[in-house]
């Protein structure tokens, strides 16, 4: 498995395996680019900050 994807950061926790945007209708990035993660524990380095609850 390759350790590149590509991670929204704006809360959805959307990872996806090729560039894109977000997919999410509620994210607040959606249709923004997802981000360049390389990271091995899934965790991305702590750049997907869950939503907070309102
Ligand atoms: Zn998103
Ligand atoms: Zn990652």
């Amino acid at each position: 498995m390759g350790d590149k994807h590509y991670i929204c950061t704006g809360g959805c926790l959307g990872v996806s395996d090729k560039p894109g945007v977000c997919q999410a209708p509620d994210c607040p990035k959606h249709e923004h680019p997802l981000e360049l993660c390389n990271c091995k524990d899934g965790k991305h380095y702590n750049r997907q900050n869950k939503k907070s609850a309102n």
